[in-house]
């Protein structure tokens, strides 16, 4: 990843998954961030016993309680990781936390939409207000005028299923609150890289690829996904490593193909 340098990181949704996945790849890099913030909702359960044993290895995890849908929690998560890195500002924001609920627009329910939107949409939403100071002051700290991810960048983690052109998967899966709240995703990453790009922040939203995580599985039953969290965070990190201000705003995937509206 020879053009990612990135002294501060933080990862929603870490103890598992693909965010899990990123905050190992971190830790491989020939230049490991100095701080790798890994959120998560519940430190002390069971589905975070991975990520507890790894920060116990490697002192540069910072394991922050993070309930994404959960403003307070938002707010806390950013004084102390404020607190954490001193003087200095977060380069990377990786929004990746989200949920999925599997139904059909027939069982569809007001109670899914609410959620499935608070946690995918208005999560990244807030967290970008709540990051932005940390943000900006990474961006202020980096040389050079253009924009990057080693500087300070917006990543959120949408989905293909949120594509609108591209009905993607249909046949699979109608997962309609889900599709509507990456929908909404996506113009919420367009709407953020047009507001923060006069302070130096690059946003763009991902697909992933459809990747064997608990989520991917979900929604295929007995088949496989294609994609390993390996390939998929390798995919997006190479990608990461590359982008720069002609990308802000982007929809692209883990290969850094352009995804259709
Ligand atoms: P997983 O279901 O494997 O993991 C989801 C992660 O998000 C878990 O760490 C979970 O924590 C966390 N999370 C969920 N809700 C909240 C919340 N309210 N607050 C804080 N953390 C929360 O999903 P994936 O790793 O597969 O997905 C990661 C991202 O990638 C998601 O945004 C997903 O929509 C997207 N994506 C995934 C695809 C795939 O094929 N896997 C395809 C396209 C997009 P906990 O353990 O506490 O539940």
């Amino acid at each position: 990843m020879a053009g990612l340098h990135v002294r501060s990181v933080l990862v929603t949704g870490a103890n598992r998954g693909i965010g899990l996945g990123f905050v190992q790849h971190f830790l491989r890099m020939p230049n490991p961030p100095q701080w790798i913030f890994a959120g998560c909702r519940d430190p002390k359960g069971q589905r975070a016993q991975e990520l507890q044993n790894l920060a116990s290895k490697h002192p540069n995890i910072i394991i922050i309680p993070l309930e994404v849908s959960d403003p307070a929690s938002i707010k806390a998560a950013a004084a102390k990781v404020g607190e954490r890195l001193g003087g200095s500002g977060l380069n990377l924001l990786i929004n990746n936390a989200g949920i999925a609920k599997p139904c059909s627009l027939d069982n569809e329910t007001p109670e899914n939409m609410i959620q499935v939107y608070t946690t995918n949409t208005v999560g990244p939403m807030l967290m970008g207000q709540a990051f932005l100071p940390l943000l900006k002051k990474a961006a202020q700290g980096s040389p050079g005028s253009g924009l990057s991810c080693s500087k300070a960048a917006i990543i959120n983690m949408s989905s293909y299923a949120g594509s609108i052109e591209d009905m993607y998967v249909w046949e699979f899966g109608q997962v309609v609150s889900y599709r509507c709240s990456k929908a909404a995703l996506n113009m919420l990453s367009k709407c953020q890289s047009l507001a923060y790009k006069e302070h130096g922040i690059l946003c763009i939203t991902f697909h992933p690829g459809w990747v064997q995580t608990d989520m991917g599985d979900e929604q295929l039953g007995i088949l496989l996904p294609p994609l390993t969290v390996d390939d998929s965070v390798q995919g997006m990190l190479k990608v990461l490593s590359s982008i720069s201000e002609k990308e802000a705003g982007a929809f692209l995937d883990w290969e850094g193909k352009v995804v259709p509206w």
